[in-house]
């Protein structure tokens, strides 16, 4: 099996503007920086650089939005995942963990910035994220949430049954999260909007062009495509979970993980005003997640981890799919096809936070995103831009670490992790007399 899952399955490829047109790289070029991956990540950064005049050129060896940036579900939460900000203070210390909390709790006024001075048609839509709870031992994390990330200057606040049930039209939920900076889109869409920006802004896009490898010539580095180079003072691998060639063993930094999502078909106006009515984010709150929205559409789109049967058997990977759905919402009304269903994968780093790697004088490659990706790779362009700038290390939001190899348990801890949450769920339901989902 190849290592990455097909791109052209999904509703993003059947669904979003069209890419702009670029060709392969065919001759040697200069340049101030040369970014390899156009992802958000890598066109995020060339945007920043472009606009302040530095010349760029970003490689990727398939098409913007090929990898991750592609193919996601499309929440933009700007949150992190894993952890508490309390963990990430003590994990990262300061100043980085304040630094990079900032960054992240305002990255979807970056996103939404982007998008609308670029006018980047993504189905972008700020109705909120929901986090629910369906057991009283959520709820205790929600209240953290919300104390935590208000001290930090966002907009979140918790809600009870009554208005849970209001916007997401649940009536499973006892509590909720309400995170009003939440957003999705289109994520394809995006990618390719960012890939016009930064081709509008004058730097270089060149796709079909894998960088082989990079070695030092006269003072520069020099970055070979299978025809042709770019010569750069500085160079930034952006290439996430999707790293081919390009700079020895920066594919070892992390693990994959796969991830589904799926689409429905286009629900009714009448399902619609029962189901999701405000089209807010919605996630289920349990360990083992279920995280949907509708597209433009009006089709669910949902996405889960694939754990023993689910994700290798199709038709019973839509049966569990539907059967969550309707448990959410036992009024849906309707019959469920998932017309559309595809994975990708993910770069898997223990922290689960994104690493920036000080591969040579020069030369630096960011890997470990782990899954909230679409404000994550957005604002991590910010930083990775000052990098190119010269701003001095010490002032960055992310430390500059040596490249190390991922420890060998990041390829099995997260299925580990989802079977331990999903346990912990199980028996904190049981023991408040919650009722379960099926296939919990
Ligand atoms: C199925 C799925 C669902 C997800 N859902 C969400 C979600 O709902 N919300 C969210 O926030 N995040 C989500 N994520 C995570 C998010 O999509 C990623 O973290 C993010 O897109 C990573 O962006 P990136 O720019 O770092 O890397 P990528 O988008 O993976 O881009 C890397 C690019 O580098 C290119 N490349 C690799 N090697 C080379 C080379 N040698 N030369 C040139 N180019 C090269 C690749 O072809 C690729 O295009 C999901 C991910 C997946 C897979």
């Amino acid at each position: 099996m190849n290592r990455f899952s097909p791109f052209e399955t999904s509703l993003w490829y059947a669904t979003a503007e069209k890419a702009p047109e670029t060709r392969e790289l065919e001759e040697t070029v200069a340049a101030d920086v040369c970014i390899v991956g156009a992802g958000y990540t890598g066109l995020t950064t060339a945007l920043e650089l472009a606009r302040q005049g530095v010349s760029v050129v970003v490689l990727e060896a398939m098409e913007a939005g090929f990898g991750g940036s592609g193919r996601n579900a499309g929440h933009c939460t700007p949150t992190f995942t894993h952890y508490s900000l309390g963990e990430l203070r003590s994990m990262l210390g300061e100043p980085w963990a304040e630094r990079l909390i900032q960054r992240q709790t305002r990255a979807n006024d970056r996103v939404a910035a982007m998008i609308r001075d670029y006018q980047i048609a993504c189905e972008w839509q700020q109705n909120g994220y929901v986090m629910g709870a369906l057991q009283p031992s959520t709820h205790r994390t929600l209240e953290q949430k919300v104390a935590e990330y208000n001290a930090v200057g966002a907009r979140t606040r918790l809600i009870d049954a009554d208005e849970a049930r209001e916007i997401t039209g649940s009536p499973r939920l006892m509590a909720g999260w309400l995170h009003e900076e939440g957003g999705h889109l289109n994520p394809l869409g995006y990618a390719r909007g960012l890939a016009r920006a930064v081709i509008q802004e004058g730097a270089r896009l060149h796709t079909a062009s894998p960088a082989k490898s990079v070695e030092r010539e006269e003072g520069k580095w020099r970055v070979a495509t299978p025809n042709g180079a770019v010569s750069a003072d500085k160079v930034i691998f952006a290439t996430g979970a999707y790293t081919v060639d390009g700079w020895p063993k920066l594919d070892q930094t992390f693990k994959i993980i796969r991830v589904f999502v799926a689409a429905t078909q286009p629900l009714s106006e009448e399902t619609r005003r029962k189901v999701l009515p405000r089209n807010t984010t919605m996630h289920d709150g349990r360990g083992d997640i279920f995280v949907y929205k509708y597209n433009h559409e009006g089709r669910i789109v949902a996405s889960m981890f694939p754990m023993g049967r689910r994700g290798r058997d199709i038709a019973y990977t839509r049966q569990v799919l539907t059967d969550r759905l309707k448990w959410l919402h036992p009024d849906i009304g309707e019959e469920i096809r998932w017309e559309y269903l595809w994975f990708g994968e993910l770069d898997m780093q223990y922290r689960t936070v994104p690493r920036l790697y000080d591969l040579a004088p020069g030369v630096v490659g960011l890997t470990g995103l782990s899954g909230r990706g679409v404000p994550t790779g957005s604002m991590l362009g910010g930083i990775l831009s000052e990098w190119a700038m010269g701003v001095p290390e010490k002032e960055l939001s992310l430390r500059l670490e040596p490249q190390r190899s991922a420890p060998f348990y990041m390829g099995f801890g997260p299925q580990l992790s989802l079977r331990y949450h999903r346990a912990r769920d199980w028996l904190s339901a049981k023991a408040a007399g919650a009722p379960l989902p099926p296939h919990a």
